[in-house]
């Protein structure tokens, strides 16, 4: 996928769980902390999007269970995303770091639309990209969206950073200690073994299009930073 005389150009994943720190809204200090790790990959060379879960504030299909049209749910799962955008988008300025926010759906006063071209620009300009409110339609998920941006703007990979694991593991290893570690792991095995790397939508147009995924651990500090600059760490997963 890398080519020496191109620059690295990844797309972070960051689900809502990590900035939520395990609860409902934001945990700035986690924040912050992945904040700096980004600005330092940026500062080697690194051209960084970043596509933000939004988990932490409202999930489509669980406010359908609690009576909710699946839809709008989504929609405000959608709007959560952006809550995050602009939190990581606020800690990245205050470290000097350029970014700009980009929605799938239109909300001019505090991002610009989704334009990928001008994406791209940002990322050569040594900006931090920020994608916010998913694809913008009901019943997708930001695993997907990062993949599809991935491609679109074409990255070397997509890095997604996990709570609570390293890396992919055979099982869970928080309930199974005879779980094993992958260094790396097919496309094919990940989906038929269901295992924990990102929904079977995400995953299967990885696999469509070649598209290698790196699963990471974001809690062991400097993680953010050794993934955006591809040292070895984690699960990578590819054919
Ligand atoms: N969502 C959606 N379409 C998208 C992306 C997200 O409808 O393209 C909604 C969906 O309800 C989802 C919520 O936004 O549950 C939050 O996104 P996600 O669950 O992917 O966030 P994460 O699990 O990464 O925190």
């Amino acid at each position: 996928h890398e080519d020496a005389n191109k620059p690295r150009r990844v797309l972070l994943k960051l689900s809502g769980e990590a900035f939520g720190g395990g609860k409902v809204g934001i945990d700035t200090t986690v924040i912050r902390r992945i904040a700096q790790e980004i600005h330092a990959a940026v500062a080697q060379g690194v051209q960084v999007a970043i596509v933000v879960g939004g988990g932490n504030f409202f999930r489509g299909a669980e406010l359908q269970q609690a009576g909710i049209e699946r839809t709008r749910g989504d929609y405000m799962g959608m709007l959560g995303t952006v809550m995050n955008c602009l939190a990581l988008q606020d800690f990245l300025e205050q470290e000097g770091q350029a970014t700009r926010v980009q929605t799938a759906i239109t909300m001019g006063q505090v991002a610009e639309p989704y334009i990928p071209l001008k994406a791209i620009r940002h990322l050569e300009k040594g900006r931090v990209v920020i994608f916010g409110a998913g694809a913008g339609m009901p019943y997708f998920s930001t695993d997907t969206v990062s993949i599809q941006r991935s491609l679109e703007i074409h990255c070397d990979a997509v890095l997604m950073g996990k709570n609570g694991v390293d890396c992919v593991y055979t099982a869970d290893p928080r309930r199974d200690p005879t779980a094993k570690p992958f260094k790396t792991l097919s496309y094919k095995r990940a989906l038929v073994d269901n295992l924990a790397v990102m929904d079977a939508a995400a995953l299967s147009m990885a696999r469509d299009n070649d598209q290698h995924i790196l699963v990471f651990g974001l809690e062991q500090k400097g993680n953010v930073t050794k993934a955006l600059l591809g040292q070895p760490i984690g699960t990578l997963v590819s054919n």
